[in-house]
């Protein structure tokens, strides 16, 4: 799936932290699989969401049942 990442940086010049947008894909994998770093399962999206904009709907994500 594809997802918008925040990447913080800090610019030398300056003492604000910038962020920039990047489009960036995750293999989604059962929670048995994933190693909850290169890939995304039900029991790691949340903290993937802390950083990331999911672009697309994850498969176990039902609208009716967000909290
Ligand atoms: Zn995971």
């Amino acid at each position: 799936m594809s997802a918008l990442a925040q990447f913080p940086y800090q610019p030398s010049d300056t003492s604000q932290t910038v962020h920039y947008i990047d489009e960036v894909q995750i293999r989604i994998a059962t929670a048995a699989a994933c190693d909850h770093e290169a890939t995304i399962c039900p029991e790691c999206a949340r903290s993937w969401q802390r950083e990331h904009l999911f672009t697309e709907r994850l498969p176990w994500d039902h609208p009716d049942t967000d909290t």
